[in-house]
């Protein structure tokens, strides 16, 4: 079980998540696993390897491309082939909800994976104890980010309503890697254009999230254009801080909450080459 995170420490893994489901294995999101059925294509070589990728929890199994000319024994030849099945063959993956068990719908059959206890229902792995071809595949997606990891579940990013890997048991509103600041971070509010520097990210709603004086942010008139539902950034005002010298202190400057949408994140152009501490 994936321990819970911090809100602090999510973002990070956000970010990699979609880094790896979106940008780097482009060619198996766009023409392979996306589509369910389809087989992954030429790029396939290169595609699951990296330091998270599925290869990760086969470890000991050796070689997983058996070269005929270093006469591999049976049992690598069986591993190699299974996990070249594994990323070739038309399966499609459904994470069951709230465990760690996915469904593997394949031409053959439909079987249950369990990631928690490394097991499956079909007759290689429950008859003959093989690390089967749906382990590895459903290794391989969780790797690079199409379904959630044990102990994760997919919410729906609060502003653009992309998928985002949450823990299972963590509630409240969420924001995919676009649409969340990373804390220490310069963003502008959009109703003021002041500049800001973000010193959390909750996943408290802004209709639930109270300020001092006991009124949720959303109920503020500056905040009507931005949605309730939207999980609340903390920034302080930079103010004229930035004509001193020396870093950025934020430790004593007061926190204001805001709707997600409503700061507004900076180019690299636009933004201050100051460092901030006192988060
Ligand atoms: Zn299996
Ligand atoms: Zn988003």
């Amino acid at each position: 079980m994936t321990p819970a995170l911090t809100t602090d420490e999510r973002p990070e893994r956000t970010r990699e998540r979609s880094h790896h489901g979106r940008n780097r294995h482009d060619g198996i999101h766009e023409n392979g696993v996306a589509r369910g059925r389809r087989r992954f294509t030429e790029d396939r070589p290169d595609a699951p390897d990296g330091p998270d990728g599925p290869d990760r929890p086969d470890g000991p199994d050796g070689p997983e491309e058996p070269n005929a000319q270093d006469g591999v024994d049976a049992v690598q030849s069986g591993d190699g082939e299974r996990t070249e099945r594994a990323r070739t063959e038309p399966m499609a993956v459904y994470p069951l909800r709230d465990d760690d068990r996915y469904l593997v719908d394949t031409e053959g059959g439909t079987y249950v994976v369990d990631l928690g206890s490394d097991t499956c229902t079909c007759p290689d792995h429950a008859i003959r104890g093989n690390r089967c071809k749906h382990l590895r595949r459903v290794d391989m997606e969780v790797g690079i980010g199409r379904v959630p990891a044990p102990g994760e579940r997919v919410a729906a990013c609060a502003v653009c309503g992309d998928g985002v890997f949450v823990p299972v048991r963590e509630t409240g509103a969420f924001l995919c890697g676009d649409h969340r600041p990373a804390v220490g971070s310069f963003v502008r509010d959009r109703e003021s254009d002041k500049l800001l520097v973000v010193t959390g990210v909750t996943t408290e709603r802004a209709d639930e999230y109270e300020t001092e004086e006991g009124k949720p942010i959303a109920d503020y008139d500056t905040n009507a254009a931005y949605g309730d539902h939207e999980p609340v950034i903390e920034a302080v005002y930079v103010g004229n801080a930035l004509r001193s010298p020396g870093p950025l202190d934020v430790s004593g400057r007061k926190r204001y909450g805001f709707p997600a949408s409503r700061v507004r994140r900076l180019d690299p152009a636009e933004r201050p080459d100051m460092p901030v501490i006192g988060l």
